[in-house]
């Protein structure tokens, strides 16, 4: 028996890391549902405070030249900029996948 988690030894997890929010993937995809047919570009599954995303947000929006919004935990980026989007988040060292279309 582990004395830190009181699970055998063999399943002790108190070595493991803490997992982030969600599966620690960011999940990046272009919308248009709703939207009057404008594409907007949404960002999801970053596991950071309000302060941070709306960090992000605002480079994210700088890089491509667009507007933009963060509301509940996802960053929006006016237009099609999920390549570019991709690119800035991944060369932060996170795991992207593009998700939808
Ligand atoms: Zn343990």
């Amino acid at each position: 028996m582990c004395p830190g988690c009181r699970k055998p030894q063999a399943a002790c997890i108190c070595g493991q890391k803490v997992v982030p929010a969600g599966d620690g993937v960011v999940r990046v995809s272009r919308e248009t549902k709703g939207r009057g047919g404008k594409a907007v570009t949404l960002v999801k599954g970053l596991a950071l405070d309000e302060g941070a995303l709306a960090v992000l947000g605002k480079q994210l929006r700088a890089a491509c030249g667009s507007g933009g919004t963060v509301k509940d935990g996802v960053i929006e980026v006016q237009g099609d900029h999920c390549e570019r989007v991709i690119e800035m988040v991944k060369a932060q060292g996170r795991v992207v996948k593009r998700a939808g279309g």
